[in-house]
């Protein structure tokens, strides 16, 4: 089935052009051809011809999203990207995630994109020419290295790893791991303390974000951790006297925290307007297959079990994708969006988890099988509910951010 995207009434003309030129290119050109394009990750056997034609018609996409200017959406025009606005991409990334794995077509990689919006944001002429540049040209790989397994990531002003200054180089010593795409990254951006050698400070500002090239001695991958049964390349990594130049620090000293919620802020919403989009194909899928299936003498649509799952998840997908639109435009406005972005980033992945739940069990067997994306999609889900910031973290700060309004002596205004 192709995405049903029509004008938007209440949005901009240009919002509502990405939108038709984005589902343009995946109802023409991408969905039809996706058992080709990631038969691959389907873990089938391809001929050789077969691969040909599958790195063919990627090199055909790429020049078709180049040529429509959408190549790069995350970036600026500047740096060869397609120059949206936060609006304009929040909207993007629903209709582009409707297809799985699209995004990398669009020439949208985590976790480079993220790196590169860093680099952009925060780096230096001369870094941006070394880093940045090559990054963007496919010529570089990345990875974002913060997570540690001795330290709740919950917690990012809980990390260990040190980089001392000596001299004119910063010495990095620390653990981390789920750095992911960190077999191929060529540097990595690492979070480390950069004011408090000794560990225990409570106050973020002591946080750097430093770029080591994964060629530095002292730099040691110790293993792809497996993820969902899988070995994935999500790495571990131990950081041992790592020396790098100290203009290989990012932003000013202190400023990793903020740079880290910076990414993270925007990256939320966008993060949740793809659960949308995926949800969306969820819902398509699950639909379609309950009209075609005749179980125990009717189509499934006419069994009850059934339209209640297709109900429920009409509702979560509205609920899901109203609140994350009303936090996109908050954020847009430069009010402040910090409660809704908590509460799209739990309600969200959850409304997900359910809605690709429900299209599962209407396909049976198929739905776990790798014939179709369900089953990477629920895992993506569940995964969600704990990157980023789990869930109970940011139930904590809604509820936080709800009663110091109280205790200031007014209640919420939900209208705004
Ligand atoms: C597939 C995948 C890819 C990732 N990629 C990267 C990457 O590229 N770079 C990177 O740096 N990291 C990455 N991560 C790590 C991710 O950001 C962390 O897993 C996340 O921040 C949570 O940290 P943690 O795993 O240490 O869990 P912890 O902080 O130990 O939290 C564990 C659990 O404790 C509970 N909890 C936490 N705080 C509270 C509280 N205050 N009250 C009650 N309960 C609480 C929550 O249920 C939480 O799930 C990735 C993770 C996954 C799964």
């Amino acid at each position: 089935m192709l995405m049903n995207v029509h004008p938007i009434p209440t949005v901009s003309e240009r919002i509502n052009d990405v939108r038709a030129l984005t589902a343009q290119i995946v109802n023409k050109e991408i969905l039809p051809n996706e058992n080709l394009l990631w038969a691959k990750r389907a873990n089938a056997r391809l001929a050789p011809s077969d691969i040909e034609a599958s790195r063919k018609l990627r090199e055909h996409i790429k020049t078709v999203v180049k040529q429509t200017g959408l190549w790069a959406p995350h970036l600026p025009a500047e740096y060869g990207g397609a120059g949206l606005d936060f609006l304009e991409l929040a909207y993007m990334n629903e209709v582009l995630a409707y297809a799985i794995g699209a995004a990398s077509l669009f020439g949208v990689v985590a976790p480079n994109s993220g790196n590169q919006s860093l680099l952009v944001k925060y780096g230096t002429d001369a870094q941006k020419q070394k880093w940045l540049i090559p990054l963007i040209n496919g010529e570089l790989e990345s990875g974002f290295s913060m997570t540690e397994p001795d330290e709740p990531g919950s917690d990012p002003r809980s990390l260990k790893t040190t980089a001392r200054r000596d001299g004119e180089e910063w010495v990095i010593n620390g653990h981390k791991w789920f750095t992911s795409n960190g077999f191929k990254a060529d540097f990595f951006i690492v979070m480390c303390r950069t004011e408090d050698t000794q560990g225990g400070s409570e106050t973020s500002s002591r946080m750097t974000q430093i770029i080591v090239p994964s060629s530095a001695p002292g730099v040691n991958i110790v293993r792809g951790i497996t993820v969902w049964g899988v070995e994935s390349d999500h790495c571990e990594i131990i950081y041992d006297n790592v020396r790098v130049p100290i203009d290989n620090q990012l932003g000013s000293r202190g400023s990793g925290h903020l740079a880290a919620q910076d990414r993270l802020g925007a990256g939320r919403i966008y993060h949740c307007m793809n659960s949308i989009g995926q949800m969306w194909r969820a819902f398509d899928m699950m639909v379609e297959r309950a009209m075609a299936r005749e179980v125990h003498g009717g189509l499934l649509e006419t069994k009850q079990f059934i339209q209640g799952f297709i109900a429920d998840s009409y509702m979560d997908i509205q609920a899901a994708r109203l609140m994350t639109i009303h936090c996109a435009e908050k954020m847009a406005a430069n009010a402040d969006p910090r409660t809704d972005i908590s509460a799209i980033k739990v309600f969200v992945p959850a409304a997900y988890e359910r809605v690709v739940d429900r299209a599962i069990q209407v396909w049976g067997a198929a739905g776990v099988s790798g014939d179709l994306p369900l089953s990477a999609m629920y895992q993506g889900a569940r995964t969600l509910r704990i990157a980023d910031g789990p869930d109970e973290v940011h139930r904590i700060l809604i509820a936080k951010n709800v009663l110091s309004q109280y205790h200031r002596g007014t209640g919420w205004d939900f209208g705004t």
